[in-house]
């Protein structure tokens, strides 16, 4: 739907607030903004036809709550052999503060949700293999020590292996030592669904205009501060500006040129490294119904982290889904629904160093990359059946992912580094910030724009007034939940209880 921009606000007096891009960070921060302050004018620019459309939707993304239950890249080895859990505790610490966020919008009817938008789904992490079993229990031994895991159950005992995962461990070789962990408290989300529910509600909303089929050209800070946004109209091709005084650019994968477009100085030195994705998804009802898990592995060497292989039980739209992936791939396009030049066009002589000195550095990562393109369906099926040795070709259809912009950034000593997480970058006195990267990405959006707050919107952040509404939007606000197991078993319960989770369960 494109609805009819109203020059009066947009030209002549303008907006407080421009978010571009209608994906789920866009929709968090809008979302949130509105709540700490009914009076904001925001409008929004999306250039496709409808929200949630690129990186947000379903069928782009795992669905995975990501808790660091299941994911082994959370959890690195250190040289010394012991576990490293920072990483998992702020994740899941985050994926926490994301379902109080959802459990007060779902507790006080301001969006609307099918039921099946969030749904608890095993947390399994499965390993085969002498070394990479006695890591798994390193990994356990660490893990429950901290309350956000201490549910967790580990098992090497193939009978209660047969009963978590049947397609895993049917005609798997007996010789093999495997092991696994489980959460139950794991969970599989509907980011798509999510994230339209909030734009219906933000469109219905005094003050907020949306502009679907509208594609972000240019944005320049004007003078007086405020920002000129020049937008297309994909529809009738009429160019317009627009002014606002505070700009997000949650674009997803086309945050980084839009992000160099900005000129602020923040904004020089970040290039992207584009992986694009492909899910093999299940067509066999009767395979589907056999198998209710995510089951994350252990990633193959020079693999991205956050192409760790699983086979993943899904709810969409309602129905029960299987998909397994996603194998990686590399293409030029920063959107699934981009442009093939989208990487070319984003080389600048800032980022230029940087690129050449990550691409260098990250020559086992290009090497996997090619080779997972290279990949006959026949490969596919045989990666597959590391999860599930019975596959058939037959039950399975290829289908394409979302794509995902992993960030690369200037480093005093090495020219350039890859990333894989995200990075908020702001800049002209906080007036704009960008996302960029996309991992562990939807899961932790409200952590995210919880940051962006504080660092863009300073001023207000600490006002008696926000500060009671942040902590009735998100009750564990400002307080760690890692050291505090008390807050936590409350937090639990309370989000378990409006989302319609099952409750913390004794170890099984
Ligand atoms: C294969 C894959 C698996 C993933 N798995 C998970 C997972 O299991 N769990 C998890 O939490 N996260 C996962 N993620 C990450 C998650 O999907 C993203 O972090 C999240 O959806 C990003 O949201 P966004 O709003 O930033 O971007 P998007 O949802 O991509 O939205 C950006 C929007 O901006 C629009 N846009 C771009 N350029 C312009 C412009 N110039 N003008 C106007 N509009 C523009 C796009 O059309 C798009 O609609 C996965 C991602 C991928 C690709």
């Amino acid at each position: 739907m494109t609805m009819v921009m109203n020059n009066n606000t947009a030209e002549n007096n303008g907006t407080d607030v421009v978010l571009i891009g209608a994906g789920i960070m866009s929709a968090t921060l809008g979302m949130m903004l509105k709540e700490l302050n009914p009076d904001l004018k925001i409008e929004v620019l999306e250039r496709l036809d409808g929200a949630a459309a690129e990186s947000s939707d379903a069928w782009n993304n795992a669905g995975t709550g990501h808790s660091a239950f299941c994911e082994l890249n959370y959890t690195p080895e250190k040289p010394d052999g012991s576990i490293d859990i920072s990483k998992a505790v702020r994740i899941a610490e985050s994926f926490e503060i994301s379902k109080q966020f959802w459990a007060y919008l779902i507790k006080n009817n301001i969006i609307e949700l099918p039921n099946s938008f969030i749904r608890n789904i095993p947390h399994i992490s499965f390993v085969w293999g002498n070394d990479n079993v006695d890591f798994l229990r390193k990994r356990y031994e660490a893990m429950v020590q901290c309350h956000l895991f201490d549910e967790m159950v580990y098992t090497e005992d193939r009978e209660q292996l047969k009963e978590w995962i049947p397609l895993v461990m049917e005609g798997r070789d007996t010789s093999e030592p495997v092991a696994a962990t489980r959460m139950d408290l794991g969970t599989d989300v509907n980011f798509g669904a999510l994230t339209r529910s909030m734009f219906d509600y933000l469109q219905k909303k005094c003050g907020v205009e949306t502009h679907f089929g509208h594609e972000v050209r240019k944005l320049k800070q004007m003078g007086d501060g405020r920002w000129r946004i020049t937008v297309k109209d994909l529809q009738t091709g009429e160019k317009r500006k627009m002014y606002t005084r505070y700009v997000f650019i949650g674009a997803g994968g086309g945050a980084l040129p839009l992000l160099e477009k900005s000129k602020i100085p923040e904004g020089k030195g970040y290039g992207g490294f584009p992986v694009s994705g492909q899910w093999l998804r299940c067509i066999n009802r009767s395979v589907i119904e056999k198998h209710e898990a995510k089951v994350y592995g252990k990633a193959a060497v020079g693999s991205p982290p956050m192409s760790v292989p699983h086979l993943d039980t899904r709810y969409i739209n309602g129905k029960r889904e299987l998909l397994f992936g996603p194998y990686a791939g590399f293409s030029t396009k920063f959107l699934k629904r981009g442009s093939f030049m989208d990487l070319p066009k984003s080389i600048k002589p800032t980022n230029l160093r940087p690129m050449i000195s990550a691409g260098l550095q990250n020559m086992s990562l290009t090497k996997y990359l090619i080779d997972q393109v290279r990949q006959s369906p026949l490969d596919r099926i045989e990666a597959l059946k590391d999860f599930y040795p019975d596959a058939r070709p037959e039950d399975w259809k290829l289908e394409v992912a979302g794509q995902r912009v992993q960030i690369i950034k200037k480093d005093a000593d090495k020219g350039g580094v890859l990333e894989f997480g995200t990075e908020v970058v702001s800049g002209a006195n906080c007036t704009m910030a960008a996302l960029l990267g996309a991992s562990p990405g939807a899961s932790t959006a409200v952590s995210i724009m919880l940051s962006l707050l504080e660092r863009c919107f300073m001023h207000r952040i600490n006002t008696e007034e926000w500060q009671v509404k942040l902590k009735e939007m998100i009750p564990s606000y400002g307080q760690s939940l890692a050291g505090n197991p008390a807050l936590l078993d409350q937090v639990r319960s309370y989000t378990s209880e409006v989302l319609g989770l099952v409750p913390a369960t004794a170890k099984r």
